[in-house]
């Protein structure tokens, strides 16, 4: 039987229009929320991420402001559009687009924006809360992923989650908010051995991996629950790490790509600014 969808953008279009709702009511008192994204360089799938944030903002109605750096700038540069951005009240939600040109440090630039204003919810102190389990801007893809599994009712408790992939931004963070919903998490890599005795195990299989069609049927067990982070262009479309057309017929529910996870990371970072926003104007 094939799997159901789980469908980001149909899901990611409601957490929109909850947030317009609070969105609308700070505009009502003249309270307008901003977000600011720093893009240094031209990568083309960059400029592609910033500008569906960018059109997310503006449907919302935040203000959204894009920093658009050269290539070729400096730690000092960035260092110092950072601390403007954090010190402008008008902006509540940072972030520095990643990947960033191979010379600047991409840690020291999360770190420098404020703990509050972090709307991708990357910054040490803001990971440190999630991993107690305390209040805190959640990282964008994987709090999108969770969104996902809890809107569709998918029992996590118990269950035993995979999350293939162990990256700062998505499978760590991934696999800690799974352990917080009390399942019981593997976490996968590169140097993992006999992968497939892992992942077919997976009541909730998580690929962020980047490799495309890496996952296939044999390594995912019957009725499981599979969650494709992957986002790689292939022949100038994209497609995720999950060969979806075989895996689909033996998930019970699946993600697909484009219009899955991705969409989802897009309404987390909208979510994330416009919290940062009431907290920052309830004072
Ligand atoms: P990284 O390259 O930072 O991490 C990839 C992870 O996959 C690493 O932990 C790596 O292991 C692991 N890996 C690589 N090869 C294998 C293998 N053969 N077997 C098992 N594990 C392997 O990528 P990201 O986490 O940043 O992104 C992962 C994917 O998700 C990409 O396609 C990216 O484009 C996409 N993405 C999608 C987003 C969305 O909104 N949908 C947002 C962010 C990312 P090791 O640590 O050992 O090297």
């Amino acid at each position: 039987m094939a799997a159901q969808l789980l469908d980001g953008k149909a899901l990611s279009q409601q957490v929109e229009m909850e947030l317009k709702v609070r969105v609308d009511a700070l505009l009502k008192q003249g309270q307008v929320p901003g977000l600011c994204v720093i893009l240094v360089g031209e990568d083309p799938a960059s400029q592609l991420y910033v500008g569906n944030k960018e059109k997310a903002c503006n449907r919302l109605g935040i203000n959204s402001r894009t920093i658009r750096m050269p290539a070729d700038s400096t730690q000092e540069q960035l260092d110092e559009e950072i601390k403007k951005v954090n010190a402008d009240p008008s902006i509540h939600g940072l972030l520095v687009q990643f990947p960033l040109p191979a010379h600047l440090n991409a840690s020291r630039a999360q770190t420098l924006i404020l703990p509050e204003k972090d709307a991708d919810g990357l910054h040490d102190i803001n990971t440190g809360k999630m991993m107690r389990g305390e209040t805190a801007p959640i990282a964008c893809t994987p709090k999108g992923a969770l969104y996902m599994l809890k809107s569709a009712n998918i029992p996590i408790e118990g269950k035993h989650a995979v999350v293939v992939g162990r990256s700062s931004i998505v499978g760590r963070p991934m696999a800690m908010l799974l352990l917080r919903e009390n399942a019981t998490v593997t976490i996968c890599h590169s140097r993992t051995r006999n992968l497939g005795d892992y992942t077919r195990q997976a009541d909730i299989l998580v690929a962020a991996i980047g490799k495309p069609g890496f996952i296939t049927a044999d390594m995912v067990k019957e009725g499981a629950t599979v969650i494709d982070v992957g986002m790689n262009r292939v022949d100038g479309k994209f497609c995720g790490d999950v060969d979806f057309d075989a895996v689909k017929e033996k998930a019970a529910y699946i993600t697909p790509v484009p219009g899955g996870v991705g969409r989802m990371t897009v309404a987390m970072l909208m979510s994330n600014t416009v919290e940062a926003a009431e907290k920052a104007f309830a004072g």
